[in-house]
């Protein structure tokens, strides 16, 4: 998969792909990230890349002509998937958007600044818009970095055995169960006995019931979901 992030502020960006489970996959070459500095693709001075925006009001706006230049020379060069903005309006990001995305070859993010992108660029040059949730972020650098984070860790041959994404929360419309690891005792504090006795079935039953309990407590709503 390629990803190509289209930003005013590339450095923002860059340490979530240097580290742990995406600097593996960048390195083992499932995937590649590329930033795009919006202001190269401007002849104002000063590398203006937004304006005042019309009717007034507080705010500058990003102008449509840098980013549709930067879209139209990646464009021009392979074929994308999808051309996302991520904004707060739009479709709120969840794991079945994050497994269907991790299948794609190319994908484009915008990430906006200031009161966001001129509405020409959402109407013609965007085919869809990602929200991580219903706030305001001052820019789209983090939900673009959670964006990438999730759909990377879902491409096969990313995660291995021990991290595998199969058991986690999500999947299934199921809450993950509770996990332990050693001492087997700490301070009184006992892990529950089926996990000690190797009896894989049973485990995987208690798992199964752990996990639906903890749904059904926590998340009701995702029992409702198909
Ligand atoms: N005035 C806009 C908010 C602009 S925030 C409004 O009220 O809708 C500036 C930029 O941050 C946006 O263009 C978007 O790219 C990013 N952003 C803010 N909140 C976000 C969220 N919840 N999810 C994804 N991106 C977000």
């Amino acid at each position: 998969m390629r990803i190509d992030i289209i930003t005013v502020l590339p450095e923002l960006l860059k340490s979530p792909f240097e580290a742990s489970i995406l600097k593996r996959s960048i390195e083992k070459g499932l995937v590649s990230v590329h930033f795009h500095n919006l202001r190269d693709y401007t002849d104002k001075s000063y590398n203006q890349i937004d304006d005042y925006q019309f009717g007034g009001g507080a705010g500058m706006v990003m102008m449509i002509e840098p980013i549709d230049k930067c879209i139209s020379k990646l464009r021009s060069e392979r074929d994308y998937d999808e051309v996302i903005y991520m904004s707060p309006d739009g479709e709120t990001l969840n794991q079945k958007m994050a497994n269907s995305l991790s299948l794609v070859n190319n994908i484009i993010i915008l990430c906006g600044h200031y009161k966001g992108v001129d509405q020409r660029v959402r109407d013609t040059l965007i085919t869809r818009e990602i929200s991580i949730g219903d706030y305001v972020l001052s820019g789209g650098e983090l939900g673009a970095a959670v964006l990438c984070d999730t759909i990377i860790r879902l491409i096969p041959g990313v995660l291995n055995n021990e991290t595998s994404a199969l058991t986690d929360t999500f999947q299934d419309n199921l809450l993950a169960p509770p996990v332990y690891t050693r001492p087997a005792d700490y301070k009184g504090l006992k892990v529950p006995e089926v996990l000690l006795n190797g009896n894989f079935p049973k485990i995987e039953k208690w798992r199964e019931d752990e996990a639906y309990k903890r749904t059904k407590e926590l998340r009701p709503d995702l029992l409702d979901n198909d």
